[in-house]
């Protein structure tokens, strides 16, 4: 049997022209080779499997092509396709990783009293950063007086790892990573090539799944191309890639939107059942809610979904989900990540007196009086929540920190607007005590774990004269009318 031969090395780009997805650097090396001013050294940044010691090497053929230096290497010539192969003896590639130490630093030096057999000796250094102080400094003095004909092309994921003293030898190109829908195209163009059959649902999955790497794109098509004879469609994609199928997290979605504890948590359970672990379903469900976000206003079929559970909810699922992935709480991971999704399921959008006075203040505006009793009851429900979850804090700072949490007694949560917690505590001595620093990062942070976003806490004493801005915010004319519609009772104002 012939040996098989990755489709990422088969299909790898062999001219400027293929390579997909990184026009701004294209363009721009292109022309330095057009116009023959090259730089002494290059960097190229970005995550992994976007393309830069493929462009590296084609650097190095459109220089040392026998045709001639060109934007356009011939291909053909013997060294052009011994550079293809990596064989060929002027241009090293080196891994920073597997050669960091002053001594390879120092083989390169030796090797760079040798003339060059080609046009030019390239060192193209992979994963730089991984070299050490010593060899930095050891390749600082080459780059600082570099000798005739010798390029180098660095490479690296980690750019802030690289000292600022070869940076600013280097001409830097930043590389992106790609979009979904360019990778999309060029896995399709591929799939035709080798003649593989799958439909556009199963490679726009693995367009995604790709998360902007190319070179990772190619290999998950490869990968299925083991069925090529088959129609490759996205349920078995979804198989062999070992992933949860969307429409059962959406479907899971659509239930913690409506609040349906016990039906939502079968779900989960039938995911584990099915061998999946709860990171993957963290994972899967955070995928998704961006998903659902970026396709907000599109013509996606989910968008339906979307705009049912509303901005507002996607986002703090998003967070809730994210918490928990970057997270590790000391409870085993598939009750913490029940308690989230339980979480979720409880979430009510939140209604800001700010977007209600917004609203007052429209004309245009729906203000019949279901729709603010909508509203209010909305506010109430979450008010509930939220005391609930103040008591959680509460608990939990005194399991943390027993003298930080007595400060906490009888207190009592006023209000939350966006990121700020507004606590009115029994003590007025306390209040001075709780604003110390460090015991307020306690609390902000407990509660920033229990409300699953940062948030900030404004500690009020108990109220027994009323200040001026208050006053003042009483007598407003729409402050007056919230007041009247909802019966309430005005507690602290913003200063
Ligand atoms: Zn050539």
């Amino acid at each position: 049997m012939e040996n098989y031969i990755v489709m990422a090395r088969r299909y790898r780009p062999g001219n400027f022209e293929e390579i997909i997805g990184q026009p701004h650097i294209v363009t721009t090396l292109k022309s330095s080779l057009e116009s023959g001013r090259l730089a002494q050294a290059y960097l190229f940044t970005g995550p992994r499997g976007v393309g830069k010691t493929t462009t590296a090497r084609i650097l190095a053929k459109a220089i040392n092509c026998e045709q001639g230096l060109s934007s356009h290497p011939c291909g053909e010539c013997s060294t052009c396709q011994a550079i293809t192969q990596s064989r060929f003896p002027d241009v090293y590639e080196i891994d920073g990783a597997s050669n960091r130490g002053v001594d390879d630093v120092r083989t390169i030096r030796e090797n760079l009293l040798y003339t060059p057999a080609a046009r030019e000796r390239i060192y193209i250094i992979d994963e730089v950063h991984m070299l050490t102080k010593e060899a930095f400094n050891a390749l600082l003095k080459t780059l600082e007086e570099p000798p005739p004909r010798i390029r180098f092309i660095f490479a690296t994921t980690e750019p802030e790892k690289v000292p600022q003293t070869i940076l600013s030898r280097c001409q830097r190109f930043d590389f992106r990573l790609l979009n979904e829908n360019l990778i999309f195209q060029h896995l399709k163009s591929l799939a035709e090539l080798d003649d593989i059959h799958i439909n556009d649902q199963a490679l726009m999955i693995l367009s995604r799944r790709a998360r902007g790497s190319v070179r990772d794109a190619i290999s998950l098509l490869d990968q299925l191309s083991v069925f090529k004879h088959k129609n490759i469609d996205e349920k078995l994609t979804y198989e062999i890639l070992g992933e949860i199928d969307q429409k059962v997290i959406m479907n899971l979605l659509e239930l913690i939107a409506d609040h349906q504890v016990k039906d939502t948590l079968d779900k989960v359970e039938s995911l584990y059942n099915n061998g999946y672990q709860p990171e993957e379903i963290a994972q899967s469900l955070a995928e998704n809610l961006y998903y659902l976000l970026k396709n907000f206003h599109s013509q996606e079929d989910c968008s339906k979904l979307a705009q049912k559970i509303g901005l507002d909810r996607i986002s703090r699922y998003l967070n809730l989900m994210a918490n928990f992935l970057n997270y590790k709480t000391k409870l085993s991971t598939k009750i913490s990540l029940e308690m989230n999704i339980t979480r979720m399921v409880r979430m009510v959008d939140t209604t800001s007196i700010k977007d209600l006075l917004l609203e007052i203040n429209n004309p245009s505006g729906d203000f019949s009086p279901s729709t603010l009793k909508k509203k209010v009851n909305l506010t109430a429900k979450q008010t509930s929540n939220h005391t609930e979850l103040w008591e959680e804090v509460v608990k939990s700072v005194k399991q943390k920190d027993r003298i930080t949490g007595g400060y906490l007694n009888n207190s009592e949560l006023i209000k939350l607007e966006e990121e700020i917690l507004v606590v009115q505590l029994s003590n007025p001595g306390f209040q001075k005590l709780l604003s110390r620093s460090n015991n307020k990062q306690i609390v902000e942070k407990i509660a920033g774990e229990i409300w699953g976003k940062n948030l900030t806490i404004k500690f009020i004493a108990q109220p027994n004269s009323k200040p001026k801005h208050l006053t003042q915010f009483e007598n407003d004319s729409n402050i007056k009318t919230v007041k009247n519609i909802f019966d309430a009772e005005i507690i602290d104002s913003p200063d």
